[in-house]
């Protein structure tokens, strides 16, 4: 099989998990994932990358899931706001529902998902965690 570098790899996925929105040029509005039609009726944008910083809006725990994420639960899921203004849902990586509260700052990781099987695929995908900041 011919190997590629993780750079090379990472460069082909999805935008979703390189946190590319687009920037509407007439009101500044910062869509993610991209929209094609901001709400100020502006059909121009540039892309744009978000920073991938942000706070837990809400966030719940799951304890049964589909079978290939089934190593990983529990875990918790959060609807997080980006500091450029995008709210997304995400994993929260690396955290015991104990330990998070609405407000806390998170900064986005981009790591392995799961291992699917005997294939050996690996999905990467796009984690939130909890920022150093926000660590007592
Ligand atoms: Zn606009």
């Amino acid at each position: 099989m011919h190997r590629q570098s993780p750079i090379l790899r990472w460069r082909r996925y999805p935008e979703r998990y390189r946190l590319e929105g687009n920037k509407c040029l007439e009101c500044s509005q910062i869509y993610f994932p991209k929209k094609e039609l901001c709400e100020c009726g502006c059909k121009s944008f540039v892309n744009y990358k978000l920073k991938g910083e942000g706070k837990i809006l809400t966030f719940t725990e799951i304890k049964s899931s589909p079978e290939e994420f089934s190593e990983m639960t529990p875990y918790c899921v959060g609807i997080i706001e980006l500091e450029d203004g995008p709210k997304i849902t995400a994993q929260i990586a690396d955290a015991d529902v104990t330990c998070l509260k609405v407000g806390d700052k998170v900064e986005s990781t981009f790591r392995k998902f799961t291992a699917v099987g005997d294939s050996g695929v690996i999905h990467y995908g796009l984690k939130f965690k909890k920022a150093k900041s926000s660590i007592n």
